[in-house]
């Protein structure tokens, strides 16, 4: 199957183009050659004519690059030297683009190796031939264009290796920030970070410590290759000074090196446990936001004793950033999640996640063929509150509102806030008729007691409708609406009561 010019590589090609260019430019000489039937020039040139043609064949065939280019460079080497056997000097020259050749041919040990020993072959052919001011000099330049080839081989190919590298870090960046923005679970997030790292380099084994909700305390973010029992130990790792590497990156917001775990006052406390691991040093940089807040902090631990390189710590920094990143993100990802799902003022969870919950609720209910109890509360004359004592004091009533609200039920039963002075009660676990009855005096009871405001006693109470799932209703819809419709009914009696919706229709 031929291979299309655009699906090889770039060394295939520059292969390929050399052997075609040299096949070309030396098939004239192999004519003049026999032309003038000159025998030695016909064998040399029908060999370089011929074997470089068969290098371009065996390239373009089998696309065996490393093993072309080393019958190339031989070719060239044993070819020139039997030319210059039988010719003499005058086709000295041709070691010039053979030297600088190799270098890209061979690997670098193997190029020094061929050009020495064909500058000194072709040398001992020709010295003779050569006066004692020439001699000396073309030696020179022989061994100058061999240096020269060695200097910029070695730094094309450390220039090659830090552009892979670079392009390699490019890719793992990328696939990083492609997880960040696809909102992908923190934890997975860090632990692709921490390959990265340990990937750069292959002797550390990292992990991600991160500020718990009180601030005071670190938990682990990521740590997919630390040892259990080690990650066991520093959940919960206090935010102090001189508390392990970790502890006190996070509470100074600085780096902090530590080249030798068993000496270090800050590992004291853990350097037994440091030992049993096998980690000798320890490094740990602060991961900051941009208002300057620890976020937590990317511990480096080494199996040896050592510092960190300028190197290093340039590449850890740019991880910690994606680090940084996806903390942020994750950060932003939970703020507009609670914005969206609780009301802001009670904290309660608001419509949104009422409905999420009720639908869960209603499906288990009808799952275990057990009866569900929706409460809709209404404060009773709570503009009246806001006009008397302001808009602060009528929001001090519905934040205590909430409060008493989850008192009067268990952990299982839902409570929310619709918006206004509007709350709604699931009880999920309520079976009986009784404990309906008695949960919603409870609520009834609760809000009806007093609120003190500035030293002041406000009253205020709630009309509660309830509809049951499922003799009121089967859908989330109906249900709220036969509670609301229970709700009015408790308003419009007397308030401050409870009624049920079968009441409320029988009634009508
Ligand atoms: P009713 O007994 O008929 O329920 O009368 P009410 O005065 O309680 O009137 P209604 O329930 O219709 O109105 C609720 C009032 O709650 C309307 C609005 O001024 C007030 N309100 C709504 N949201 C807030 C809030 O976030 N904070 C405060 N302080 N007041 C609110
Ligand atoms: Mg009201």
């Amino acid at each position: 199957m031929a291979v299309k010019m655009t699906d090889r590589t770039l060394e295939e090609k520059i292969l390929l183009g050399i052997t075609a260019t040299a096949t070309l430019i030396l098939f004239p000489f192999l004519i003049t050659s026999i032309l003038s039937r000159d025998i030695p020039h016909i064998i040399v040139d029908f060999i370089a004519v011929f074997g470089i043609f068969a290098i371009f064949l065996g390239v373009w065939f089998t696309r065996r690059i490393k093993l072309y280019s080393g019958i190339f460079a031989v070719l060239a080497h044993v070819n020139i030297l039997i030319g210059i056997y039988i010719k003499g000097q005058g086709l000295i020259y041709w070691l010039f683009p053979i030297i600088i050749g190799s270098f890209y041919l061979l690997p670098t040990l193997m190029a020094i190796l061929f050009n020495f020993a064909l500058i000194s072959v072709a040398c001992l052919f020709t010295y003779q031939q050569f006066d004692s001011f020439t001699l000396p000099r073309i030696i020179a330049a022989f061994i100058v264009t061999n240096i020269f080839s060695l200097i910029f081989s070695v730094f094309m190919k450390n220039q090659n290796r830090r552009l892979s590298e670079e392009d390699n870090r490019g890719k793992i960046r990328n696939s990083i920030l492609e997880l960040v923005a696809s909102s992908s679970e923190l934890s997975k997030v860090l632990s692709v970070i921490i390959e990265g790292v340990e990937n750069e380099f292959p002797e550390t084994i990292c992990s991600v410590l991160l500020r718990d909700k009180t601030g005071k305390h670190l938990v682990i973010g990521a740590a997919p290759h630390l040892p259990d029992f080690f990650n066991e130990a520093l959940e919960g790792l206090p935010i102090e000074q001189g508390v392990g590497s970790c502890g006190e990156a996070v509470y100074t917001g600085k780096r902090v090196i530590v080249a030798d775990i068993a000496s270090d006052a800050k590992w004291a406390s853990w350097a037994s446990l440091a030992k049993q691991a096998n980690f000798a040093a320890c490094w740990s940089e602060p991961i900051i936001d941009n208002q300057g807040q620890v976020l937590g902090t990317f511990a480096i631990y080494y199996r040896k004793i050592t510092t960190p390189t300028t190197t290093e710590f340039k590449v850890i920094e740019q991880f910690v950033n994606l680090a940084r990143i996806a903390i942020e993100r994750q950060k932003a990802d939970q703020l507009i999640w609670q914005q969206a799902n609780y009301d802001s003022l009670t904290n309660l969870p608001n419509r949104n996640l009422l409905h999420e919950h009720l639908m869960s609720a209603i499906a288990n209910s009808q799952r275990d063929k057990k009866q569900l109890a929706i409460a809709m509360l209404d404060l009773d004359k709570f503009k009246h509150v806001n006009d008397t004592l302001g808009h602060g004091a009528g929001d001090f009533v519905l934040v205590e509102c909430a409060k008493r609200i989850k008192g009067c039920i268990r952990k299982n039963d839902i409570a929310a806030r619709l918006g206004g002075d509007e709350f709604i009660v699931v009880l999920v676990g309520t079976t009986t008729a009784e404990d309906i009855d008695k949960i919603s005096h409870k609520l009834s009871k609760a809000l009806a007691e007093p609120y003190y405001i500035y030293d002041q006693q406000v009253s205020c109470t709630a009309s509660i409708g309830l509809a049951i799932y499922p003799n009121d209703g089967l859908s989330m819809d109906d249900l709220l609406k036969n509670a609301d419709q229970a709700m009015y009914c408790a308003k419009t009696n007397q308030r401050k009561s409870v009624c049920y919706y079968k009441d409320a229709m029988s009634a009508r």
